[in-house]
């Protein structure tokens, strides 16, 4: 079997890396961040997520670190409850403990922290080093993928109408008193929301998605982002200005979303793309994280069972890209639907994009 390159430690090159693991397939990843850089946001796992993560880890370790969500509540910003749905097995969990988990069963002689690859290191495919020849590259660098950037010149890139501020806090008193649903609250004049998860007993995540037309940031700073949320949401109901209130602010995050015109190819010469950066999805699908464990399960049974490796290329491109144009379809209608104000919202409530 060929020697793999992968390119990128998020959710899709370290699931990758364990399918492979679980074949045999030698491989190396390479990452930019340092080791124990994890800043990050959390995510909603719908149950088909479950099960291909259960396929390469210990869910009893995944089970101690998140929570099920038992219902979806979507609110009024004044606390009306406007809709509620059952969840069946969506599972929440932070971003930090996910690529934990993922990271346990790669030696660490198998990852090169600290080391940004570029276009000019991997060549056709056949990334070369003083320690590790590979025959191929899996490109997993996440949506602003800059290999794919300067891969395919022609694309286009543009910022998604919403941003997100996102916060996890360790806080009992708050945990305590809220159950483990999912509780989003809804601005009536569209484009301004802030969901609650609890992902244990004692932290939860809060987040704002915003209407970054409506809304501007222009320092994303932690004292600048608490200043935004207090002013903000100062008149919304009770909860949601007392969560603010106690929060810490040193985890808080703003994230830019991005989007593609349109996808490219996922593969040229030996090089393929996975996760985000085969295909940047926005969080309203709740699909990311599914997605790129789809592709490296698709990806390495099509490397195992095909000898010609652009046959198995093709072939993981013609199984994963339809369903993808699907998420960026719902993805696209829940965006608009965010943007509009509240009574004339018409579609599914449920934030989660099902193909
Ligand atoms: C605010 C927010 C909320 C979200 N909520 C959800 C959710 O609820 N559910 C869900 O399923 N998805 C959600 N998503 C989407 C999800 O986060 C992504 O789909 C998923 O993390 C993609 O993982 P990835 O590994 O492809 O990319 P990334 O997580 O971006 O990882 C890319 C990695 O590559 C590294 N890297 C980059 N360039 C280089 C280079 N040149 N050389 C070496 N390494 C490099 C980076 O340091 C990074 O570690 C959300 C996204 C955001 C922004």
């Amino acid at each position: 079997m060929k020697k793999i390159a992968v390119v990128g430690a998020g959710i899709s090159g370290l699931s990758m890396a364990n399918y492979l693991e679980k074949h045999n397939i030698d491989y190396h990843i390479y990452e930019r961040r340092k080791k124990d850089d994890l800043t990050g946001h959390g995510f909603l796992l719908p149950q088909e997520g479950l099960e291909y993560l259960s396929k390469i880890i210990d869910c009893n370790l995944l089970f101690e670190q998140g929570s099920f969500l038992k219902k979806y509540i979507q609110y009024s910003h004044k606390g009306k409850i406007l809709a509620e749905k059952e969840l069946n097995n969506v599972f929440a969990i932070s971003r930090q403990a996910l690529i934990s988990i993922l990271s346990q069963n790669i030696s660490p002689d198998k990852i090169t922290y600290e080391k940004t690859i570029t276009l000019g290191n991997i060549g056709n495919g056949t990334l070369k080093n003083h320690h590790f020849n590979a025959d191929l590259t899996i490109i997993s660098d996440g949506s602003r993928s800059r290999i794919r950037g300067e891969m395919f010149t022609k694309e286009r890139i543009r910022t998604v109408r919403e941003n997100e501020v996102v916060n996890i806090i360790k806080n009992k008193t708050i945990a305590d008193s809220i159950d483990n649903d999912f509780m989003k609250f809804h601005h009536e004049e569209g484009g301004l929301t802030f969901g609650i998860l609890k992902l244990s007993s004692d932290t939860i995540l809060w987040y704002s998605q915003f209407d970054n037309e409506k809304y501007r940031i222009n320092e994303c700073t932690p004292d600048h982002l608490k200043m935004y949320m207090l002013e903000i949401f100062d008149q919304w109901h009770p909860l949601v200005s007392h969560i603010i209130k106690q929060s810490d602010y040193k985890n808080v995050h703003l994230w830019h979303v991005y989007e593609l015109e349109k996808l490219n190819p996922f593969y040229k010469d030996n090089v393929v793309f996975i996760g985000d950066a085969a295909h940047p999805l926005i969080p309203f699908t709740s699909q990311g994280v599914t997605s790129a464990l789809k592709d490296s399960f698709t990806l390495t049974k099509h490397l195992v069972e095909e000898e010609n490796l652009h046959e198995a290329f093709r072939k993981y491109e013609e199984e994963r890209k339809p369903e993808i144009e699907i998420h960026i379809k719902n993805g696209r209608i829940l965006l608009n639907q965010f943007l509009l104000p509240l009574d004339q919202h018409t579609e599914n409530i449920l934030p989660i994009s099902y193909k």
